[in-house]
């Protein structure tokens, strides 16, 4: 990706935001983790960073967003995730069971599914689309459970 060759440090300065340790860390930990939860990067940064606490992580999320080097997704009953993969409009696969998110991209075009049949005079950016299914793992899972059953 070649957003990669830009150190996060770089990314930081160039949307504004004071470079801090947190920052670093969140961001870093998040390219190699895409579509992580609150807790699996609180997890994560502490393996290599102690001390950040929860609320600190969500502070780093929001205003990482909020710039456009985090994008948060929320699947309808399920944690929010975050990743580092912005400003393309890709969309998701998403497990009912465990939650487990995947990227897609469309098949047109760098910015995807903004033709609708009618915009109705809207001036459209932005279209998110989620596939919701059963990932590999919780269908194969399913399906033995069905064979310990029968
Ligand atoms: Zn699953
Ligand atoms: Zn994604």
């Amino acid at each position: 990706m070649p957003q990669d060759e830009v150190s996060v440090h770089q990314q930081l300065r160039a949307t504004g935001l004071r470079v801090t340790g947190p920052r670093q860390a969140v961001l870093e930990w998040l390219a190699d983790h895409p579509h992580a939860t609150v807790d699996e990067i609180g997890n994560g940064v502490r393996d290599h960073f102690r001390a950040v606490s929860t609320q600190a992580i969500y502070d780093v999320l929001a205003a990482c967003a909020e710039v456009g080097l985090v994008r948060r997704i929320e699947p309808a009953g399920h944690p929010a995730r975050y990743e580092r993969r912005t400003g393309d409009n890709h969309h998701h696969l998403v497990c009912r069971n465990c939650g487990r998110v995947e990227d897609v991209d469309c098949a047109v075009g760098a910015q995807p599914c903004l033709t609708p049949d009618d915009d109705r005079g809207y001036d459209l950016d932005q279209a998110e689309l989620v596939f919701w299914g059963m990932c590999p793992d919780c269908s194969s899972a399913a399906v033995s459970d069905d064979t310990a059953r029968a």
